[in-house]
């Protein structure tokens, strides 16, 4: 395991060069929290980035887990994957390059964890396309739900983040008001939603 968190540093320093937003470290204890509380087999993440988040859960998950992964861009999914041969997770992890909310659609079988963290703007989409392959006891955990402080309470959103910023409302309100999850919002890091399944639909 040694070699494992050399790994997880060497990407901490590559994110931070490349600024590219994998987790923090102030949200990265709620999303080990939440996997090591739950245990899950069958994982979908929606934003791979170079796989930090990918390897951080598969670290958590249950020793049987597969990951399915779905990442846009097409570079930072080769840098993930190369990331993941070098982890002892090779072999758990499959990425799927393309746009998430398309790759979607063309998943089979049930997960009981699923991670949003790609295009702020397509939550509620993601949320809405996921929802027929959870398992009756899921977990869903959306990272970057209070987006820089905009989204709850009253710093006034610049114009360009406008869209996003209703989009997250959007998310919250879809899962707070949904009676099948029973959601918290965690104020950590850039904000997190846990949703747990409670009960099913017509329950
Ligand atoms: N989960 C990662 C960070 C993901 S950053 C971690 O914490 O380590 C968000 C990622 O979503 C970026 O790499 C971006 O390329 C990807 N993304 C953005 N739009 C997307 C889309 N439409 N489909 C799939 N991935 C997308
Ligand atoms: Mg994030």
């Amino acid at each position: 395991m040694e070699i494992f968190s050399e790994l997880l540093q060497e990407m901490e320093a590559y994110g931070r060069k490349n600024n590219i937003p994998i987790i923090n470290e102030k949200g990265m204890p709620v999303l080990l929290e939440t996997v090591r509380g739950k245990r899950p087999h069958r994982v979908l993440e929606i934003g791979t980035a170079i796989g930090y988040s990918t390897l951080l859960i598969a670290q958590e998950a249950a020793a049987d887990v597969e990951i399915d992964t779905l990442e846009l861009s097409e570079e930072r999914a080769a840098i993930a994957q190369a990331y993941i041969e070098r982890s002892p997770y090779r072999g758990k992890i499959t990425i799927h390059v393309g746009d998430a909310g398309e790759n979607i659609l063309k998943l089979q079988g049930k997960y009981d964890f699923v991670f949003i963290d790609a295009a702020k703007g397509q939550y509620p989409d993601y949320f809405r396309k996921v929802y027929p392959l959870l398992t009756d006891d899921a977990m869903v955990l959306a990272d970057n739900v209070l987006f820089r402080g905009y989204v709850m309470g009253n710093v006034e959103c610049p114009r360009r983040f406008k869209t996003i910023v209703k989009r997250l409302r959007e998310y919250i309100d879809m899962v707070t008001n949904n009676q099948e999850f029973s959601t918290t919002i965690r104020e950590d890091g850039d904000g997190l939603a846990v949703s747990q399944r409670v009960r099913l639909s017509g329950e």
